[in-house]
């Protein structure tokens, strides 16, 4: 009595549901562009530092209302997630390793001291059932307090929507162009590279225009005076090379030291190649494949590219699983490298294609998760 509660938390048992009584039909999946279009209904739940969560909602998919002082317009208190939902062969509707996106949107919120969210995803309807259709959600959380001034936020909005997607590689695939230059840096030691924070990417538009202006698609972000390769636009980076002699290849990724974003692909990939290798048609026996996540630098790269050891480099995040490199320009020149007669090399391909194959449900694996 008169004894006063703790702040709330998250309560997935309180969620309101009102249902968008206005439903349009969902837009052909093959005119989807990605991030275009967006599921008529979302979930909101917002948060203050003194009561805590308040109950959850789902509701039509609407505009927020925010006022003009609120900290994210200024101080960009903001972070968010990605993942995709999939519908298996038998109609159900599956996440991919959902408790890595959720433990990641957690350290992200601490880092920049909002609160942390501990409820569960709610699907809703709106998931395309096309081969290579997924629906793509992206849970925000941000702080909202109406006054200036750079100190913690006291209030706080989650929110989620959702957006289905088509096929990245809509008829064949299609490699990309890097530009490295060394002089635009996307993440530094003791910096925030590896928390998936809003502010970390707008930094990013500038070097991403001047490298579509000299031809590259997507910058490949280098650290440090031997040019140390990091991340390529947004996503992790793969490396393959022969080793020195020839007999056995190396799947190389950095390191996470802080200047890269722990990636839910990254992972997988890492623990595909080294648990499941023998089962993975396409890759070199076990005997013959190293895996290691360490530096490396773009020396290390444009040597194995003139001893012709260079065998693959690819991006690996959610949007795409895998996305081939054909060239990097870096001072001046262009690294050619090898993605054979369809556009995407034999590693590349064998971890996309087991990738897909658990995130369908086409094999049972503990990482896809029906909901
Ligand atoms: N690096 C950056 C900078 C990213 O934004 C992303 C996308 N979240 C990734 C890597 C890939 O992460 P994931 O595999 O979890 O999508």
């Amino acid at each position: 009595t008169g004894e006063p509660m703790g702040p709330r938390d998250l309560d997935a048992s309180l969620l309101v549901v009102e249902e968008n009584k206005d439903r349009k039909a969902p837009p052909p999946s093959s005119t989807l562009v990605f991030g275009h279009s967006f599921s008529d209904h979302m979930l909101t739940a917002a948060w203050n530092s003194k009561t805590g969560w308040a109950p959850p909602a789902i509701h039509a998919y609407r505009p927020l209302t925010l006022d003009p002082s609120s900290v994210i317009f200024h101080y960009a208190p903001s972070l968010f997630e990605g993942m995709k939902a999939y519908k298996d062969v038998q109609g159900r509707l599956r996440l991919f390793r959902p408790d890595m996106n959720m433990k990641r949107l957690n350290n992200s919120a601490h880092r920049i001291a909002l609160p942390p969210v501990n409820g569960k995803e709610r699907m809703l309807h709106g998931v395309p059932s096309e081969p290579g259709y997924s629906l793509y959600i992206r849970p925000t959380l941000i702080g909202t307090q109406a006054a200036l001034g750079v100190h913690p936020t006291n209030d706080a909005l989650l929110f989620c929507i959702m957006s289905p997607v088509g096929p990245y590689f809509k008829g064949g695939f299609k490699p990309v162009a890097l530009e490295a230059d060394p002089t635009r840096v996307r993440a530094w030691p003791g910096g925030t590279g590896h928390y998936k924070l809003g502010g970390n990417y707008a930094p990013t538009l500038r070097p991403q225009m001047e490298a579509a202006s000299h031809g590259y698609q997507q910058n490949l972000w280098l650290f440090g005076e031997d040019h140390k390769l990091t991340e390529v636009g947004t996503m992790n980076l793969f490396v393959v090379l022969q080793n020195e002699g020839g007999n056995g290849y190396e799947i190389v990724t950095p390191p996470l030291n802080g200047t890269i974003l722990p990636g839910v692909t990254r992972d997988s990939i890492l623990t595909l190649a080294r648990d499941h290798y023998r089962e993975i048609e396409g890759l070199p026996s076990a005997q013959e494949l190293t895996v290691s996540e360490r530096e490396i630098t773009m020396g290390e790269v444009q040597q194995a590219g003139k001893d012709g050891r260079l065998l693959e480099i690819f991006g690996a995040g959610t949007a795409a699983v895998v996305s081939p490199v054909d060239r990097i320009g870096f001072q001046g020149q262009d690294i050619d490298i090898p993605v054979g007669p369809e556009g995407i090399g034999k590693v590349a391909k064998a971890m996309l294609n087991r990738m897909n194959d658990i995130q369908l449900g086409r094999i049972e694996h503990p990482w896809s998760v029906c909901i």
